[in-house]
């Protein structure tokens, strides 16, 4: 039977035989007697009515198969009810077309997984199936993206990357089976519906992830899923998918971290966000925003000596709102820093009233969020408040958390420097909280530290808070730096501060933030003193306070960050302690201590890694200097399993032995900065070249290896030129290595790599880049590198 042409059987009531007509041919012949059984019986049926009919019947031949035909056979009869004739009509071409478009309306015509629309229609149809049968499974909605799956675009091309998404969408089909179904959302985004819950679906989705990240042999695809897990609540397909893209976005930035659920918090958070961001502006035009003023003594004299600056929000119908709600939301989308200058201006204006209405003044100090700092203009707009209330800069302090600035010493240094020239005085809040470190206060020109009493876990509360704060206390006496002690609730904590000559409080026991009326009324009633601050910055004692070896200042670094302390003999190395910070570093638990106790450290570090380490003990015993050095080190736990980190390790001696040193080791874990894409396991470090390029300024930094064995100077200018020149990177790929740099200096692209022809010889060599940049987002230096790359 040809295509879309019909034939007809005669089929005799009377005999039970079919007539074929003279001209079927074999094929269609088989077909029919194929089908016969089927036809039969319906044949059977209008046999018995006698009556004029005229039904079909749908035949498929080879269903699901590229194949496949299709067939409507007809019957129709007429009196005197002898024959039936049977109308077979080849309908495969049309149905065909009908497939295809039911195939572009509902699937992607990449993947072959349901699209957007058809996966939330599939997925609403099975949760009301399931609340239907009543049945108390649980369901789980899963958002996938591909971390960088541009870079995979740009590096190894559209092929390569229509085929990543090809074998995403059948490890997800086969992480689904047949319970459930997935979709491709967007271009690198998928979703899954499934059900399954508990271990089941976690072991299910490291698969899926571990499927996914070894397509590509050494280089790891990275995905970061977002999941959802079905409870009480009905929701609709839409709103499932919307928790677990809100899961997922949480992921964003974090190395350690590839699945993550969510939770209602999540909601609430993001809810309550929206609802602020909101109300700010108005809040502000209203006056809602108040400064509470929480009185600073000294403990000696019981003299009110300063206060500082507070922000309430007070809601007409919320009430008052807690700084910790509003200001971290503040501190994101920027809005800080009106409302900083908003409360700086209202201290202003209350010291203004004071001494209009000749009352003694104390200064106050205001909090400064990170935002503010990167204001280049933020000294003109303090100077020009200040001026225009005619208040001295003696009067305002500023406070400023280490935490805000983080890596850009130089610039704060620059700030305070002209803060100084105003004559502001500045405070560093909140110290111990972060990761500050022996050099903080040696290096960044603070007036005043404000050291936290709830920055102290409860260990070192109960056992070592004292020599802590003592040896805090010393090294500032040391520094002639005031020291303030911030939420002393405590009599204990106030005797014991007064013992160790910590001057200076502030907390519940002596006073709560109070609205400026009551505020107003202690500056009347209180005596009032002054803080002795040291504008010369001449310390008073010898270097020796800095000596490392002295237990206080041992235990106070390692109060001060992630620190460990081991013994270094023979090429072995022995922890002896670790405290709570560190363990928080490699994102581990309290009772999680042995593992980073017991395990050798070295075995920890990746091969080459042990050489580098062990070289760095060595130059930090030879030469007593502090040194950096960066490891990775595989670690694994109960909580996240076996991860490999980054980290960054300063180390200092603390003493010798006979023939075994103590050392300290404060860490960071450096991860986010230095993760690459690739597996580092598996390069061959040994083999790399090193390379820095200098942003903007076209300056290349080669590493030892690259000058020695490729000849280059300790500093190449008008990079890449030189190295096109000599011929490293050849002429056929001068253009695609200039173009990778435009695009660094540029700041576009934050990781680059690709298979490049190196030298003469063309030797394959895997070459990257990492961009780093700093704290506001400006590019500054990328980290090159090439290794001999064998597939
Ligand atoms: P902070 O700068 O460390 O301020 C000290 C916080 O400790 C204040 O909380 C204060 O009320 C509280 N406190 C004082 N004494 C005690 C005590 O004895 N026990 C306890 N448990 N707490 C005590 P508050 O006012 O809720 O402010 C929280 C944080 O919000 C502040 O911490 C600061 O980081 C931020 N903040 C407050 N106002 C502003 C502002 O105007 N601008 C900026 N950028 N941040 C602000
Ligand atoms: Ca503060
Ligand atoms: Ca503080």
């Amino acid at each position: 039977m040809s295509t879309e042409s019909s034939i007809i059987v005669v089929y005799d009531v009377g005999s039970g035989t079919f007539n074929y007509p003279a001209d079927i041919s074999s094929e269609n012949r088989i077909l029919f007697e194929a089908h016969k059984h089927e036809i039969q019986s319906d044949l059977n049926i209008l046999k018995e009515r006698k009556e004029p009919v005229a039904s079909f019947l749908e035949v498929a031949v080879n269903p699901t198969v590229d194949t496949q035909r299709d067939f409507i056979i007809g019957f129709v009869s007429s009196e005197p009810w002898r024959v039936i004739n049977i109308v077979i009509t080849d309908v495969s071409q049309q149905k065909k077309y009908t497939r295809e478009m039911r195939y572009l309306v509902d699937f992607d015509s990449l993947t072959g997984l349901y699209n957007k629309d058809s996966f939330t229609k599939h997925v609403d149809i099975a949760l009301a199936a399931a609340q239907e049968k009543k049945e108390q499974g649980k369901f789980a909605m899963i958002y996938l993206d591909i971390v960088q799956f541009k870079a995979i675009n740009e590096i190894f091309g559209q092929l390569t990357a229509d085929s990543v998404l090809k074998h995403i969408a059948t490890s997800i089909n086969n992480f689904v089976s047949d319970a459930g179904f997935g979709c491709r959302i967007g271009s690198d985004r998928f979703c899954a519906f499934v059900e399954r819950s508990g271990d089941a679906l976690e072991t299910g989705l490291n698969d899926l992830i571990e499927q996914i990240a070894g397509f590509m042999g050494n280089y790891r695809i990275i995905c970061n899923v977002g999941v959802y897990v079905s409870c009480q609540e009905n929701l609709t397909a839409q709103e499932m998918i919307g928790r677990a893209i809100l899961a997922q976005g949480i992921i964003k930035g974090s190395v350690n971290l590839n699945i993550n659920y969510f939770h209602d918090e999540m909601r609430k958070e993001m809810l309550t966000e929206q609802e602020i961001t909101s109300l700010m502006n108005n809040a502000l035009k209203n006056r809602e925003f108040v400064v509470y003023y929480q009185p600073q003594y000294e403990h000696s004299t019981k003299s009110l000596v300063g206060a500082e600056a507070l922000v309430r929000w007070i809601h007409p119908d919320k009430g008052m709102i807690s700084p910790a709600v509003f200001i971290p939301i503040f501190e994101n989308n920027g809005f800080i820093t009106n409302l900083d200058l908003y409360v700086f201006e209202c201290s202003c204006m209350f010291i203004r009233r004071m001494i209009d209405e000749g009352e003694n003044v104390v200064p106050v100090s205001s909090n400064f969020s990170r935002h503010d700092l990167f204001d280049s203009d933020l000294v003109a707009k303090l100077e020009e408040i200040r001026k225009r209330h005619n208040i001295e800069a003696r009067y305002l302090r500023i406070e400023i958390t280490e935490s805000s600035f983080m890596g850009e010493s130089d610039y704060i240094n620059e700030l305070i420097n002209k803060l100084h020239n105003c004559g502001y005085i500045v405070e560093m809040d909140d110290f111990g909280s972060g990761y500050s470190s022996l050099n903080t206060l040696k290096d960044i020109d603070f007036d005043i530290i404000k050291l936290d009493m709830k920055f102290m876990d409860d260990e070192e509360q109960n056992n070592r808070g004292g020599t802590i704060l003592s040896s805090v206390v010393r090294m500032a006496n040391w520094l002639n730096m005031p020291v303030i002690a911030e939420g002393v609730e405590t009599k204990a904590q106030a005797d014991y501060l007064k013992s160790i000559g910590s001057d200076y409080v502030q907390g519940y026991l002596y006073s709560k933030p109070l609205p400026e009326a009551d505020f107003e009324k202690l500056l009347m009633s209180d005596s009032l003193g002054s803080m002795k601050v040291n504008d010369s910055k001449e310390t008073s004692e010898g270097i020796e306070v800095w000596d490392p070896k002295s237990l206080d200042s041992l235990i106070f670094t390692s109060y001060v960050g992630p620190a460990a302390i081991f013994e270094y003999r023979d090429g072995l190395i022995d922890i002896n302690r670790i405290n709570g910070k560190y363990l928080k570093e490699f994102g581990m638990r309290e009772n999680e201590r042995d593992v980073l106790m017991k395990n050798n450290l070295l075995d920890s570090l990746r091969t080459d890694d042990k050489q580098k380490y062990i070289q760095a003990i060595e130059n930090v015993i030879a030469t007593g200097q502090e040194t950096t050095v960066e490891t990775w080190r595989k670690v694994t736990s109960k909580s996240c399993g076996t991860v490999t980190l980054c980290i960054r390790t300063d180390l200092q001696l603390l003493g010798k032995g006979k023939n075994s040193y103590l050392l300290f080791a404060n860490i960071r874990n450096i991860t986010t900065d230095r993760h690459t894409q690739l597996d580092p396991c598996v390069i061959d470090e040994a083999a790399t070249y090193h390379w820095e390029y200098v942003i903007g300024k076209k300056e290349m930094y080669p590493c030892m290896r690259c000058m020695q064995d490729l000849n280059l100077p300790e500093r190449l200018e008008n990079y890449p030129e030189p190295v096109i020149e000599n011929g490293i990177f050849p002429h056929e790929i001068a253009d695609f290595y200039r173009d990778w740099h435009k695009q660094l200096d540029e700041g576009k692209v934050s990781h680059l790599e690709a298979v490049l022809p190196l030298t003469d010889a063309r030797i394959p060599h895997l070459v990257k880049y990492d961009l780093e940049f700093d704290s506001i987002g400006r590019p500054v230096k990328a980290y090159g590198s090439a290794t001999p790359y064998n597939e």
